[in-house]
């Protein structure tokens, strides 16, 4: 049983768990083994192997004593954008960043508490861009992961090494967080299912702030059924965290399998209406993303769905929309790391403002630096309402083009970044490469929407696809139903890479 342990998804895991087949700890052992064979990703940064058999050997206890829940003894890993507990897992929360570098908190952010109350299993820390800011994982301060297809190739960010993780079955599913796009674009370069919950579902409690008004978790695994999982266990209001949404506890597996109404076996999406916005499809998108897309969309009308034209006229917006409010707020987020409050200090330094300034000079990499003085500035006076309000108006004008396509359609639909995965290094020194490949996730961000990636197929160099699916404020279960009758109907969720 435990060679084969990594071919397990969360639900596959559990039930196997549930028929005394597994225990939790042969499972823990297994993975660890894998996460050591395959050190060569770069995906992990912390692993404490006597914690993670620690929680094993406490969710087999549970299980005996017949208080096993859904969960309970599934091995995990965690972006490490996510505070944990030093005292409970030994394991350090690094942001990705030099800066934060040892950084041992006394606390666990919310979601992992409460995955870990679901009796999950903790096996380490991933790899991330440093506090999130990336779409390669190219900007983590401990070095690039690898793409598991590809190992030339990125991974996607910021939650690359969730994505790598997931996808080289190093482990059965991952948390990561997305703020313009960091769940969904890595989903789709390494062939695996993630979703973006609806701004305020999950606590931001314990997450490194990168955008606040952006930044949300989310679950990275093999299928939709496990993200709907993971996700119920991860969500749900808590009173630390002020945009925390205030609804009652979600069964998004529940809301998964539910049926819809007037559909049929052979046709599960009767009646659901996909919305196309022309601008997800322009000259400018890659040909073998397209076909692998449009496939998708062929299959999801098999299973009775219709597809119907709308219009986000402000996709491209979205891009200079994001990139001035993201780093504004990560500005004024980041003004803690000082070397006093939190934080790297440097070693030589004159007075406290020579302090503060190697502290954050030798702490911070290229990319926070570059996003710091941008948002300075679009928040200085006299360029605040050239840019900043600016901004902001647009931003309300692009949620609202949503609104617009809604009274048309259940769900949107497209591609999750324009190409697949690129090669390491190829974007060289310019970051704005890196920027313009975010426009289709942007939108869905600025208007807090929940957005999902589902593989598609594969596009250039065997590479994976994935089909971006958008859904109107707190329809997460609409999305996991839909991409769920997907992976009924196809295959490419299943796919492995060679040597994984
Ligand atoms: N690529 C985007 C950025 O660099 C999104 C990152 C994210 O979602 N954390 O900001």
């Amino acid at each position: 049983m435990s060679a084969e342990v990594h071919k397990l998804g969360v639900a596959a895991l559990a039930r196997e768990m549930e028929a005394g087949r597994l225990s939790s700890v042969e499972a823990t052992q297994a993975l660890l083994a894998g996460i050591t064979r395959h050190a060569e990703l770069g995906a992990f940064l912390a692993v404490n192997e006597a914690t993670a058999l620690a929680q094993a050997r406490e969710a087999d206890a549970r299980r005996a004593r017949g208080q096993a829940g859904a969960l309970t003894g599934v091995p995990l890993a965690h972006k490490d954008i996510f505070v944990t507990d030093f005292a409970r897992t030994g394991l350090p929360t690094t942001a990705g960043s030099k800066m934060l570098a040892g950084y041992q908190s006394p606390f666990d952010a919310t979601v992992l508490a409460r995955l870990q109350e679901a009796g999950t299993v903790t096996l380490g820390k991933l790899n991330c861009d440093e506090f999130a800011m990336g779409s390669a994982n190219e900007n983590s301060a401990f070095g690039p992961v690898k793409n598991p297809w590809d190992l030339q190739r990125v991974p996607g960010g910021s939650s690359g090494g969730s994505a790598a993780a997931v996808a080289a079955r190093l482990v059965p599913a991952a948390t990561g967080t997305d703020t313009g796009g960091s769940i969904r674009q890595p989903a789709s370069f390494t062939g695996v299912t993630g979703i973006k919950p609806t701004y305020g579902v999950c606590s931001r409690y314990g997450m490194v702030a990168f955008a606040s008004s952006l930044d949300q978790a989310g679950p990275l695994a093999r299928s939709a059924e496990d993200c709907a999982l993971l996700l119920s266990a991860m969500s749900g209001f808590d009173a630390r965290d002020a945009t925390s949404a205030q609804r009652p506890p979600q069964d998004f597996a529940a809301a998964m399998r539910a049926p819809r109404e007037g559909a049929t076996a052979a046709q599960p999406l009767k009646g659901l209406r996909i919305g196309l916005p022309e601008e997800f499809f322009p000259s400018a998108l890659a040909a073998d993303v397209e076909t692998a897309v449009r496939g998708a969309l062929a299959e999801l009308e098999k299973l009775g769905a219709t597809l119907v034209d709308v219009s986000l006229p402000r996709t491209e917006l979205s891009i200079p929309v994001y990139y001035i409010i993201a780093p504004a707020e990560a500005s004024s987020n980041l003004s803690r790391f000082d070397g006093v409050k939190f934080g790297h200090r440097a070693a030589q330094h004159g007075d406290l403002m020579d302090m503060y300034r190697k502290s954050r000079a030798e702490g911070f990499g290229p990319e926070v630096k570059r996003r710091i003085m941008i948002g300075t500035y679009v928040l200085s006076h006299g360029y605040y309402d050239a840019y900043y309000v600016q901004a902001q108006k647009l931003r309300r004008m692009i949620a609202d083009d949503f609104q617009a396509c809604f009274q048309h359609c259940d769900l949107i639909a497209g591609p999750v970044a324009p190409t697949v995965a690129w090669q390491l290094g190829a974007q060289g020194e310019d970051p704005l490469q890196a920027y313009l490949a975010d426009i289709f996730t942007l939108p869905g961000s600025l208007a807090g929407l929940p957005g999902m990636s589902v593989p598609a197929g594969f596009g250039q160099g065997g590479m994976p696809v994935g089909l971006q699916l958008i859904g109107n404020y707190f329809e997460e279960g609409a999305l996991l139903h839909a991409a769920h009758a997907l992976q009924l109907a196809t295959d490419h969720h299943t796919r492995a890479p060679a040597g994984f």
